[in-house]
């Protein structure tokens, strides 16, 4: 086994998340600074034994730190995890942190899928609306949790947040990507579900959130 100059033997970066598509994103995301420490980013199903962690933070970074913590903690590794949602100006911020579950049950009474069902409710909201109060973003909080080298010993914690703004058209338009990607419109008139993958990840609230974190995955692991 290698032990490396920073006493590390075993050189897991964990991704506080079961979507291996998420663990796959971030490993182009952070392949700079996963070559230069010489870690490899594994998600949630590398362990046996993780609970799922209930996401009870009102912020963002309150949600990333906990499931960071929590993995960290629990592994002994240093620890990367996001958490992610639509911020509209005019509603405050909300959906916020519960845009996953914005429209609650709705979905189920009505047969529509979740996603479906949280875009109908949303824009049901805001129809009285006027273009010029649709701004929107989606903001995301990414967090890193590195233990203390000693059982016990106190964690370096960081968390960098990226944002990705629009305006919320009146109906969904493209069939890409997931969750409220259809109803934000970004300065060249397309919704980022008609952006394709890659061009996504360059605009993305999570690319600018990872990217910064990265020169944190370097100072921290490095
Ligand atoms: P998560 O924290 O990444 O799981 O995101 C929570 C929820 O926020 C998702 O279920 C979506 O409703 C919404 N969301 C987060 N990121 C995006 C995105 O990139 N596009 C569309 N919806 C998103």
């Amino acid at each position: 086994m290698t032990v490396h100059t920073d006493g590390r033997t075993d050189r897991r970066l964990v991704l506080a998340t079961r979507n291996a598509h998420k663990v796959v994103e971030l490993r182009e995301i952070l392949a700079d600074a996963l070559a230069a420490t010489g870690f490899e980013l594994v998600g949630l199903d590398d362990f046996e034994g993780l609970k799922e962690v209930v996401e009870s933070g009102v912020t963002f970074a309150d949600n990333a730190l906990l499931k960071a913590r929590y993995a960290a903690s629990t592994t002994g590794l240093p620890t990367l995890a996001d958490d992610s949602g639509l911020a509209v100006d005019v509603l405050g911020g909300a959906p916020g942190v519960f845009s996953a579950r914005w429209s609650g049950g709705l979905g189920e009474s009505s047969g529509l899928a979740k996603d479906e069902a949280n875009n109908t409710l949303l824009l049901a909201q805001l129809a009285d609306v006027p273009e010029q109060h649709r701004a929107a973003g989606f903001v995301c909080a990414a967090a890193l949790v590195v233990p203390g080298a000693e059982p016990g010993t106190t964690s370096s914690e960081v968390v960098r947040e990226g944002h990705c703004r629009g305006i919320l058209g009146r109906e969904p338009v493209g069939d890409n990507g997931f969750g409220y990607d259809p109803l934000l419109i970004r300065p060249d008139g397309r919704t980022l579900a008609q952006h394709s993958a890659e061009e996504k990840n360059a605009i993305s609230h999570r690319g600018e959130a990872f990217r910064a974190l990265a020169k944190d995955v370097l100072t921290l692991l490095g």
